[in-house]
């Protein structure tokens, strides 16, 4: 991949849903193989679907989240990796500048009303915490689904990554009164429905966005490849409950058909927009947006 075609992955790019904007921020990209993407699945059965050589093929990662802003809120969901992506991913590029991101964008941290966390892995929350342990959205209330919470804290993420880590934000987000949680589905604030979506994690959460009779659907870690959406099966290697994710993955996939949503994911590359229309036999057939101009702020 050349360094111009990769520049264009590297930072931000929005696109509206009504009179909602949303802008993925990127905390950094990384360009590496990803077959565990398709774990347990035969090279020959994925290789040709998404175009790989070898299973050794380098694909582009994003980290980062993604700005969220209404009319009247402004909501992150998902933070990236923060002052550690460097020493996480020695090869990353732009590694850990999501707050630079931001501040194009025309927001400060302490603007952020709520962040929303799909699930705490560290590249999705770690920007909740400055380096010296401080709240870097010092006005933000955080969102969790309470199981997500409640699993970091068990024995069960012994074998996941950097629980006692994790367990050390939680601690923090805590004392500070700044963590909510939820059980069932429901709008934070109008046009923005958080919803349970367990696999990749026990509380794994994706937000629906509605706005003026449009929909997006923010996907975490449900998926991490367009190719993911026709092929339900092929798992993640880090997912906790495997047979959660694919019924999750079938359950808001038929969602986004029905609601005709633009879906897209934090690791895919800048800007991924398609939607998802469902077959005769209980499939998903992926149509990938064309490409989005950025827009400015409303
Ligand atoms: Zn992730």
């Amino acid at each position: 991949m050349s360094e111009t075609a990769l520049h264009d992955l590297l930072l931000s790019g929005s696109f509206r849903v009504g009179r909602t904007l949303v802008t993925h921020l990127s905390d950094g990209v990384v360009v590496e193989p990803r077959a565990n993407w398709f774990h347990g699945v035969d090279p020959a059965c994925w290789m040709p679907v998404v175009g790989a050589g070898s299973p050794d093929t380098p694909f582009p990662v994003t980290f980062g989240g993604f700005l969220v802003q209404t009319p009247d809120t402004t909501t992150m969901f998902d933070c990236g990796i923060g002052p550690l992506a460097r020493s996480m991913f020695p090869g990353i590029r732009e590694g850990g500048n999501l707050l630079h991101r931001l501040e194009e964008a025309g927001v400060a941290p302490g603007e952020v009303d709520r962040v929303v966390i799909s699930h705490l892995h560290l590249d999705h929350c770690g920007h909740l915490l400055k380096p010296d342990g401080s709240l870097t959205f010092e006005s933000a209330e955080v969102w969790l689904h309470h199981r997500e919470a409640e699993y970091w804290r068990s024995a069960a993420a012994a074998g996941n990554i950097e629980p006692a880590r994790i367990r050390r934000y939680l601690d923090a987000l805590q004392s500070a009164g700044v963590l909510r949680t939820y059980a069932d589905e429901f709008e934070l604030s109008p046009g923005v429905r958080l919803i349970p979506s367990p696999g990749h994690t026990p509380g794994h959460t994706a937000m629906l966005l509605s706005s003026a009779g449009a929909h997006a659907m923010l996907l975490g870690d449900i998926v991490h490849h367009t190719a993911h959406f026709t092929h339900p099966r092929w798992l993640q290697s880090y997912d906790v409950e495997p047979e959660s994710s694919f019924a999750t993955r079938l359950e808001l996939f038929d969602r986004a058909a029905r609601l005709g949503a633009v879906v897209t994911a934090v690791h895919m590359p800048i800007l991924t927009l398609g939607t998802v229309t469902t077959t005769g036999s209980g499939g998903h057939v992926y149509h990938p947006a064309p490409p989005h101009r950025p827009v400015g702020q409303p």
